[in-house]
Order: structure tokens, then C-alpha cells, then sequence
């Protein structure tokens, strides 16, 4: 009897190890690449990993580049193991080799993450802003590229001399969405609040998006441009899919972080993060999502229930 009683026990226990096993192997391997950023990085790519990890479809690893100004030979990144790569780096020029490595990974058919202010990074890095299709700050101005912006129910492209990046004053606005057969938008309101943010606007670069999935008009009474923003898209670079959200700018606190507590934030940056990784997306609409009319939080980076 002990016998057989063991025997069940040594059953059940690799059982369990090798659900646990495939379950931890099915997730999504994701790596976030940060250090350097104007914004407080230090919060938010611990509130990503937290988002990623809480939806049970990802396991995130962090690369943490040394301090600005400091000696970035030894940044050599390996892309290779990650089917998701997520930019939240502003900073110095990575070493060379990683950046042939990073545009050999999307070149490849890499999954990528470009999140707000990683659109301010490296202006002079030609493949770079081919893998963001719009940048800002840096000096950015006509020769990066058009502004690019909604008009008349389409995308156009103003060459017009200019600075290229501004925000203005934070505050809540709303999305709307200009794609609703892609996987990412697919099941979502055609419009929804976002809670408060900057509205990224006059963004230039060489504007090879892909798929518009949504814009915001960057309100002239908040210091924005009076055009309607392209803020979240895919972008067209080599087999890479790639997904751009400039929304979410980070906090100061866990406690105080809007724009990454929002709802519409989470859900979109995890539907992009799925399609980035997958091309698919399986999360359904949460009943928590924003209207046009309200926005909501998700004070914790999880569902309530
Ligand atoms: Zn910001």
C-alpha cells in the first residue's frame, strides 16, 4: 500500500511540474529595454512587466542599460531568444553591434513594442525611425521627415519646415479608432476616453505606417496642434510586426500614474504586445473598457474581478 501511495505521489508531483513547465513555456517570452529615459523609467517598466504578467500571457526579462554617460560597450543585447522586444529607452547610442543586432531582429520577422517617449530616441539612426515611422524631440525637424497626420479621413503627409514633437498640456481625450478589422482593435469602441495623458503631436519621421489603429485631435485649447494625431499604429519594416502606442506617459508613484492606470492603455498595449509577438490576438474585451463619454482605471494593472 505505501508502495502505491508513493507512487501516486511521485505521479502527481511531476503531473503538476510538467503543467507548471509547459505553462511558463507557453507564455510569451518578452524582453523591455530601458535605463535611460527623461520619463521615470525606474517606474515604468516595472508597471509593463506588472501589466504583461498580470494578463498570465507573458514572462518579461529586462535589459538595463548603464547610466547616461556612462561606458555602453558592454550593452550587447541578444534579441534572438524574445518573440517580443518593448522599447522604453531615451538615452545614449547603443553599441553597434546591438544595433545591427536590433535591426536584424526585425528585419527577421521580430516582435516589437515602441512605448511613448522610446519615439524620442536615437533621431540620427536611419533604421531606427524606420522601425517607429514617427519620432519626436531630438531636433527633429523637416529633414526627419513629414508631420503626418488625419485629414479628411485619411492619412496625409506635410512637409512643411518644423520642429517635429510637442505635447500639450495633460489632460483626458479621446480615441478614435480608424481600423476596426484588425486584430488589435477588432471588438473595441469605435471611440474611448483615455484618462490623463499628453497627446503626443507635429510627430515627423519617415511615416511608414502600416495600420492606422487610432488618433486623437491634440486640442489647440491645451496647447496641442488642432490636427488629429495618429497616437497608436503598426508599422511597415521588413517581416517585423510592430506596434507603436504613444500613449502612457509614467508617474511619479505606482499610486499616481493616469495615463498607465487607464484601462484603454492596458488593454490596447496588451492586444498590441499578443499581435506584435503572435500576429493574433485572443483577450477578449474586458466589460472594464472606456466609452467615449467615461474613462477608467485599473489602479492595480489588473482586471478587478
Ligand atoms: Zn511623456
Amino acid at each position: 500500500m505505501k508502495h502505491i501511495i508513493y507512487r501516486f505521489y511521485l505521479f502527481t508531483v511531476l503531473f503538476t511540474c510538467s503543467y507548471l513547465y509547459a505553462n511558463a513555456e507557453s507564455r510569451i517570452k518578452t524582453l523591455i529595454v530601458t535605463g535611460q529615459n527623461n520619463h521615470n523609467w525606474k517606474l515604468s517598466h516595472i508597471v509593463i512587466k506588472q501589466i504583461l504578467e498580470n494578463s498570465g500571457l507573458f514572462s518579461v526579462d529586462f535589459a538595463i542599460s548603464p547610466e547616461s554617460g556612462k561606458d555602453m560597450s558592454t550593452f550587447i543585447l541578444d534579441f534572438k531568444p524574445y518573440q517580443l522586444v518593448i522599447l522604453d529607452y531615451n538615452g545614449d547610442s547603443w553599441p553597434e553591434e546591438t544595433n545591427k543586432r536590433f535591426v536584424e531582429y526585425a528585419k527577421q520577422g521580430g516582435g516589437i513594442v515602441i512605448y511613448h517617449a522610446a519615439d524620442n530616441a536615437f533621431p540620427q539612426w536611419k533604421e531606427f525611425n524606420e522601425i517607429i515611422a514617427l519620432g519626436g524631440w531630438g531636433n527633429r525637424n523637416e529633414s526627419s521627415g513629414p508631420w503626418v497626420y488625419w485629414e479628411n479621413g485619411k492619412l496625409v503627409k506635410n512637409y512643411s519646415p518644423g520642429s517635429g514633437g510637442s505635447h500639450g498640456a495633460k489632460h483626458e481625450f479621446v480615441l478614435t479608432e480608424r481600423d476596426a478589422k484588425h486584430p488589435i482593435t477588432k471588438g473595441l469602441p469605435k471611440q474611448w476616453k483615455h484618462a490623463v495623458d499628453e497627446a503626443y503631436d507635429r510627430m515627423r519621421g519617415p511615416g511608414n505606417i502600416k495600420t492606422l489603429l487610432y488618433t486623437a485631435f491634440a486640442d489647440p485649447a491645451k496647447n496641442g496642434s488642432g490636427r488629429e494625431e495618429p497616437l497608436i499604429f503598426t508599422v511597415k519594416f521588413g517581416k517585423a510586426r510592430i506596434f507603436h502606442t504613444m500613449l502612457g506617459h509614467a508617474g511619479n508613484s505606482f499610486e499616481q500614474n493616469p495615463a498607465m492606470q487607464c484601462t484603454g492603455f492596458q488593454v490596447t498595449l496588451l492586444r498590441g504586445c499578443e499581435w506584435a509577438a503572435t500576429g493574433k490576438v485572443t483577450q477578449p474585451v474586458p466589460d472594464d473598457f472606456p466609452t467615449a463619454e467615461k474613462s477608467s482605471l485599473r489602479p492595480n494593472y489588473k482586471p478587478d474581478h
